[in-house]
């Protein structure tokens, strides 16, 4: 069973607590996952996959999940059960479809979210282009497949069954905005962050108590802060950020030398290590060379020149050659 490595980390905040939709980030990455094995994902996989979503958490998201019709429970070879994304193309009316139509929409079937590029099908099904062009039209119009621009090409289209919702590497996730990386969205974020952070070290130095537990006071989780970032209404609808996009900016603050990272571990077996972030003073100003800002760059794969980013158009190569 195909397994990546995803970063969310700790319990998610619960709705009612938040007033916000943990609820639904939970069910989007259970789809995510189960999206990236066809053949079901099971409970433990799961675990793995969300090492610090509560259980309760997860329990009701795949309990939402399975009564909105989005996923099946089905049993594996050796009787263990399966989560798996419900087959919504059995519902497909392919009737009056022709031998290619069928053979065009199964190849675009089996690339799943990720989507497959024209030249990938054109060597599946070995047709030449006006066919494939007109196979492909017919389809989209009928609402069978549909066509997304890939953030790391936007010249470049991939094709997918068209209840998918597209993967990250599609997308970009969060830091993109119609195909274009949202370097003004990522930079109040990226303040935003810090200030909390900043705001939690000045008010745990005030606390009378030992140096220590200032110092313990003054740590905040990831969860914590994507809390706030929840809280203070700073996502435009649509936006689904995730605990683990909080973190990749609490690791370029670190890196910017803004904050520093502890592990703390929980006896919990079920929460396990989680990463703490606190805002630091920096002793010295970093040298030049060090403040490049690709080394912690989200985007870093995706950036060259004539791509949706590139050096030459980045605000932060930019402020860095100024320094
Ligand atoms: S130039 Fe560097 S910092 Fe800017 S988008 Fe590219 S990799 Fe990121």
């Amino acid at each position: 069973m195909a397994e990546t490595s995803v970063t969310v980390k700790q319990e998610m905040p619960d709705e009612a607590e938040t007033g916000s939709s943990s609820g639904s980030y939970v069910e989007k990455r259970i789809l995510e996952i189960c999206h990236q094995d066809a053949k079901g994902v099971s409970d433990s996989a799961l675990q793995i996959h969300l090492p610090n979503v509560d259980v309760q958490e997860k329990v009701k998201a795949i309990n939402s999940l399975l009564s909105k019709g989005q996923i099946d429970l089905v049993q594996g070879s050796n009787n263990q059960l399966l989560y798996k994304i419900k087959d919504t193309q059995k519902q497909v009316d392919l009737r009056g479809s022709d031998n290619q139509e069928r053979l065009v929409y199964q190849i675009i079937k089996e690339a799943g979210n990720k989507g497959i590029w024209i030249r990938d099908i054109r060597r599946g099904c070995g047709l030449a282009p006006p066919p494939l062009n007109k196979i492909l039209k017919k389809l989209e119009n009928r609402k069978v497949i549909k066509a997304i621009k890939s953030v790391g090409d936007s010249k470049k289209k991939v094709y997918m069954l068209f209840e998918l919702e597209p993967d990250r590497s599609v997308t970009g996730g969060a830091w993109y905005s119609d195909q274009d990386f949202d370097a003004e969205f990522v930079n109040v974020l990226n303040q935003t962050c810090f200030k909390f952070l900043q705001e939690k070290m000045e008010a745990a130095s005030k606390l009378d108590v030992d140096p220590l537990l200032k110092l313990n006071r003054s740590y905040a989780s990831p969860e914590e802060v994507w809390k706030y970032i929840q809280e203070l209404g700073l996502l435009s609808n649509g936006v689904n950020l995730g605990v683990d996009d909080i973190e990749t900016i609490l690791n370029t603050l670190i890196y910017d030398g803004k904050v520093e990272m502890t592990v703390s571990v929980n006896k919990s077996e079920q929460k396990g290590r989680t990463k703490m972030f606190r805002a630091i003073q920096p002793l010295t100003e970093p040298a030049g060379i060090m403040r490049i800002p690709c080394g912690v760059c989200p985007v870093f794969d995706n950036c060259y020149e004539g791509g949706a980013v590139s050096p030459s158009t980045c605000i932060y190569m930019k402020e860095w050659m100024d320094y």
